[in-house]
Order: structure tokens, then C-alpha cells, then sequence
């Protein structure tokens, strides 16, 4: 039977897609090193999982409010207000299944088709596909690894038109961990000051793992940008809930106007989140600061260790990772060598590829983030330092066997730092 076009369009994401492959070598028992997971090791610290218990068990188990329940929306407004500064309340939050389904929302209740969305790259895999889906015009922002990955105001600047709808970001980033200072979120706001025409998502969903000497500062709580911003996030990263599938958005412009339209999208694909949840999402909200905490110290000690041991390798360079818990290094230098297996190295698909059937060592190879992205390989630190460092070790062994190829011309972004 044959699919529709709008399902052949998109690819599957290739970071689930490494994901699942690490699960099935792991079941049939083979040595891997798995540097591909998007997701916190930990698991959910039990007071969140016994409020959810105890509300399944006490009979929450109806449907509840497309939007979220109100305590569950007021929690979030309360956060967003005073941890972030944004001023918000409960009638400008949308709770959803995963920040993931919640970007694609907004996009959805953004965009109409031919409008263009701007998205400073190396981005997220599935945020292309999210853009193609709602009948929006990619504009890439290629960023390199010597300005840590992030966009100038004058790149900005120029990529807007006035066709654009949408600036997409996402900081600190997935995949590059690095982030916007708080004056550079200013610089970019005092160009979109210039452009009323744009709307800004914001995805946030890392903003709590960051390991530099700034916080996080959220774009909508810029009084200038307020009622332009849509700011996301949700409680996968933070309180490690990947399973749960809890994100929001808060978008306080225009009387709510983009959140309704949001949960009008919802009321007719999911209905609302899982129900009995919803407790469990305030409690880690109001009590979960101390291990929030917890975990973003253990984040930060293998954020130093991985980049220890990754500029330790022969040719390879990458930013130091101030948050999320990703490092990009740019394997470039290693294009037209051949590996110790005999497998030819032209792009870092091939790198990952053989990387993984040589030593057992998986990574995300860089394509699917665009921009500079062929050139990268993604390495979650979510694991381990005992993991780290062994498989630092056998990228590190098998790096000193390539075999070198052909010189290749040297990259824009390899320069150290
Ligand atoms: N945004 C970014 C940048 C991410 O890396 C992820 C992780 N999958 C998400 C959003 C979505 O997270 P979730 O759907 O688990 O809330
Ligand atoms: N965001 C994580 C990652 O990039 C989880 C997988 C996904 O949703 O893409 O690996």
C-alpha cells in the first residue's frame, strides 16, 4: 500500500534510530558504548513517581483539561515567572505530550505555508522535518564550531526577509552544548526589536544543565520581546522524565492567542496528557530543585572530563560544552583516511558507521543537524564516567590507526579552543 507524500517527505530520526540500534546490540549481548541517547541516565527521582502513583491510585484516571489541569498550569506559570522572569499566568500555558510535540504545535499554529522560519544550524534533527510538515520555508543559519555555533546579530540580519514568520532556537543546544550568553540573547533581540514580523520559539528544554558562569536568560522575559516569544520546554532533561512525555510552552502575546490555537490542535490529536501525571508535574515543579541540582553537577563533571578526553584526539576540535549534554567534535581531519577495518572515511555517517563495527562505540553521525553538521559527530555524556573515559579510549586507539588518505582542504571550524 502506498503512503502519502507528507509521510515520504520526512526521514525518520536518526538520533531514536541510534538510539534503538545501541537497545538491539545491547539485548544480543554485544560490548557497546552507547554516546547516542539524548536522555538523562537517571532515573525519575522517586517522590515525582510516587505522585503519580498515588493519583492513579486515588482514581485520577479520567480525562482531564485539553490544556493541562489548573494546577498543573499555574505550577508552570509560577515556574516561568519566577525562575525565568517571564510574566505570564495559567491561561498562557499549554501542557503536551513531550516538548517534542509541543514545538511541533507551535509550528503548526504558527506557520502558513510559503513563510519562512530561520534556523540557525547545527539544529536538532527533528526540527526540519517539523518546519516541512507545516508547509514552512527553511532558512538556514550555518554556524561554525569556531564561534562555538551560534548566530551573530548580523547573521540574523540578513537572513530575515520579509517573508520570515518564525526565528527557531535552541538554547543551549542540541547538539552543539553551547548556549547564548544573557547579552548575546539581548543582541539578538534588539535586531528582532527592528523586525516586528517575527515570532521567536525558544526551545528551553536544556536551560537547567549549564556548566559555564551564566545562567540561562529566556528571550520572553525581555519586556521588548514578551509578546513575541514562545518559549518551550518540558520535564524530560531537567528531572530526567524522558518516558513521560511532558512538555509545555507559555505564550502570553495577543491574550494567549497562539496557546489557544495550540490546544485547538491538541483537543483534536491527543486530547490533553495522561492524566494522572499531571501531580506528579507540580510536585517536581515546587519540590524538585535539590535534585535538579544534583544531577546538573554530575552533567557538569563528565562535561569536563569528555572534553578532556576528546581534545586529547589527534586532529579533532570542539567547543567546550557549557550545557545541554552533547559535545560536537568536528572529525574532519579525518575525511579520506581509511579505517583499521579497511572501510574508507568520507563523511561522518562513515565515521560512525565503522567507528561502531570496529570498536563498539556509537555516536550520532553530524548530517541530519544541517549547517556544519557533516562534518560532526554527536556524543551524549548522558552515561557514565566510567563509560566516557572507556570509550573516549577506544575513539582515541582507533583515531591512531586510521590510515591517512588523500590531504583534505582544511575546515572553517577547526580551529582549537
Ligand atoms: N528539544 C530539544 C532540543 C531536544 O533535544 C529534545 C529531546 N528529544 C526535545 C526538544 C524534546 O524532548 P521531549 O519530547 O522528551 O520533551
Ligand atoms: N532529543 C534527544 C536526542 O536528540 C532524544 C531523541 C530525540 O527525540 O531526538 O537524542
Amino acid at each position: 500500500m502506498d503512503v502519502s507524500r507528507r509521510a515520504k517527505q520526512i526521514p525518520p530520526s536518526s538520533t531514536l534510530a541510534i538510539t534503538a540500534k545501541v537497545r538491539a546490540m545491547k539485548a544480543e549481548g554485544k560490548d557497546v558504548i552507547g554516546f547516542g541517547a539524548g536522555e538523562p541516565d537517571f532515573t525519575t527521582p522517586a517522590f515525582i513517581s510516587e505522585a503519580a502513583t498515588d493519583a492513579l491510585h486515588d482514581g485520577m484516571t479520567h480525562y482531564v483539561p485539553t490544556p493541562g489541569t489548573p494546577e498543573v498550569r499555574e505550577a508552570i506559570a509560577a515556574k516561568l515567572r519566577d525562575e525565568n522572569g517571564i510574566d505570564c499566568d495559567a491561561s498562557h500555558i499549554t501542557v503536551n505530550n513531550g516538548a517534542k510535540f509541543t514545538v511541533f504545535l507551535a509550528l503548526q499554529a504558527l506557520l502558513d505555508p510559503g513563510q519562512e522560519v530561520i534556523l540557525p544550524t547545527p539544529a536538532w534533527v527533528s526540527y526540519k522535518p517539523m518546519i516541512d510538515l507545516a508547509g514552512g520555508t527553511l532558512v538556514e543559519v550555518p554556524c561554525e564550531g569556531a564561534q562555538d555555533f551560534k548566530m551573530t546579530p548580523d547573521q540574523l540580519e540578513a537572513a530575515i526577509t520579509p517573508a520570515t514568520r518564525v526565528l527557531l532556537m535552541n538554547s543551549p543546544s542540541n547538539p552543539c552544548g553551547t548556549m547564548y550568553s544573557p547579552d548575546e540573547v539581548r543582541a539578538i533581540a534588539e535586531v528582532l526589536e527592528r523586525h516586528e514580523q517575527v515570532v521567536v520559539v525558544s526551545d528551553e528544554i536544556y536551560e537547567r544543565l549549564v556548566y559555564g558562569d551564566e545562567p540561562n536568560l529566556s528571550m520572553g522575559s525581555l519586556p521588548s520581546m514578551r509578546d513575541r516569544v514562545v518559549t518551550i520546554n518540558g520535564l524530560s532533561k531537567a528531572y530526567a522524565m524522558t518516558g513521560w512525555r511532558i512538555g509545555y510552552a507559555c505564550a502570553p502575546g495577543g491574550d494567549g492567542a497562539v496557546i489557544k490555537a495550540m490546544n485547538k490542535l491538541q483537543s483534536q490529536m491527543t486530547s490533553s496528557i495522561t492524566s494522572f501525571t499531571m501531580p506528579a508535574v507540580v510536585v517536581a515543579l515546587t519540590e524538585g530543585a535539590e535534585e535538579v541540582e544534583r544531577m546538573r553537577r554530575i552533567f557538569a563533571g563528565r562535561a569536563s572530563l569528555i572534553h578532556e578526553l576528546v581534545k586529547q584526539w589527534a586532529g579533532v576540535t570542539c567547543p567546550r560544552p557549557t550545557g545541554a549534554f552533547y559535545i560536537f567534535p568536528d572529525i574532519s581531519s579525518t575525511f579520506g583516511s581509511t579505517s583499521p577495518g579497511g572501510r574508507r572515511i568520507d563523511s561522518a555517517l562513515d565515521f560512525a558507521e565503522a567507528l561502531l563495527d570496529e570498536t563498539g562505540v556509537a555516536v550520532v553521525p553530524g548530517e541530519d543537524f544541517l549547517g556544519p553538521g557533516p562534518r560532526h559527530i554527536r556524543m551524549s555524556f548522558a552515561t557514565s564516567e566510567e563509560q566516557i573515559a572507556e570509550g573516549c579510549g577506544r575513539i582515541r586507539e582507533w583515531l591512531g590507526q586510521l590510515a591517512p588518505g588523500e590531504a583534505v582542504a582544511s575546515s572553517p571550524s577547526s580551529t582549537a579552543h
